[in-house]
């Protein structure tokens, strides 16, 4: 566990990255809620219903790109400077002289949408961070995105993907798959860098439901070994990386709520005010929505049996 400025514990995010937080702060409507109950998934019936809500749920998502964009015009109004991940680390644990806001898009699913949140910081001439995971790694809007000069890290998800592919649902046999996840690891850096025509400098830890499962975020794969191996100079939950931020905000459960709160944070100046989005929360998405969709409810479903996973359709992912 560690800790922002403001004395919040990451852990949760971490353990978000995504849909497995909204599934525990939502309580209703999400899909992760397999994540949570994912050991007594007994009644057949219940992951569809799960599944059917959070389509329609998906389906019927309003667009809110107006109020990312609201977000930045608001940050550009009260002279902040508007950055990455890569100028939070560049402050180095101190607080800097300047106001900052910092982007942080973390793509589980949905490039489509980021490469239009990606148009909002381009008209207004800012550069974001993307972390994408090996799934979303691929296409069109990938590469308009990895082009574009935006920062691009890795969103890694091995220890989830290896206790999956293990069937391992006990925090005890953690230790045993880490050496496993760590050289998956190796192997997906370098074909993310690939994919991507960079050299990778930093990842962020994705919240799966088996990392909730099993109490163990992805990034605890980080250690100096692995970063000396892989060439990875900081995690985004690193503490170092994070003492200056001021006010830490995330976009669950909901877009709406806040993009208020990261406007309310900027107009009360907060003086480096992070923000922290996943793409799939701002705007509707159906294919890319479905596809991660099933593969979660599959996902889910053997995990709780301590199946093997095996992920289906477009994936990058380990087979
Ligand atoms: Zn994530």
């Amino acid at each position: 566990m560690i800790a922002g400025a403001d004395g919040r514990s990451l852990t949760a995010e971490a353990h978000d990255g995504g849909d497995a937080h909204v599934a525990e702060t939502q309580g209703a409507g999400a899909m992760g809620t397999l994540g949570r109950s994912a050991g007594p998934v007994r009644n057949p019936s219940r992951p569809a219903k799960r599944l059917a809500r959070r389509i329609s749920h998906d389906y019927g998502r309003a667009d809110h790109l107006n109020r990312y964009r609201e977000v930045l015009h608001t940050a550009v109004s009260r002279d902040y400077r508007i950055g990455s991940m890569l100028d939070l680390a560049a402050m180095k644990g101190a607080t800097p002289t300047d106001k900052w806001l910092i982007l942080r898009h973390d793509v589980d699913v949905a490039p489509s949408i980021a490469r239009r949140m990606l148009a909002i910081e381009s008209d207004i001439g800012v550069t974001a961070t993307y972390y994408f995971r090996l799934c979303t790694a691929h296409g069109a809007d990938f590469d308009h995105i990895t082009r574009s000069g935006a920062d691009i890290g890795y969103h890694s998800e091995e220890l989830a993907t290896v206790a999956k592919a293990f069937g391992v649902t006990s925090p005890h046999e953690v230790r045993e798959i880490t050496p496993v996840a760590k050289e998956l690891v190796v192997v997906n850096l370098a074909r993310f860098a690939a994919a991507t025509g960079r050299t990778i400098h930093h990842a962020s830890s994705h919240g799966d439901f088996a990392n909730s499962r099993l109490g163990v975020t992805n990034a605890t794969l980080y250690d100096d070994e692995l970063r000396h191996r892989t060439g990875i100079r900081f995690e985004a939950y690193d503490d170092d990386v994070n003492r200056p931020v001021t006010d830490r905000i995330a976009d669950q459960p909901d877009a709406v709520d806040a993009s208020q709160r990261a406007i309310n944070a900027l107009e009360a100046g907060g003086h480096v005010v992070y923000f922290l989005s996943h793409p799939r929360w701002w705007g509707s998405s159906r294919s890319e929505a479905l596809i991660e969709d099933v593969n979660r409810l599959v996902d889910a479903a053997r995990f709780a049996r301590g199946a093997r996973g095996r992920r289906i359709g477009p994936s990058f992912s380990v087979s």
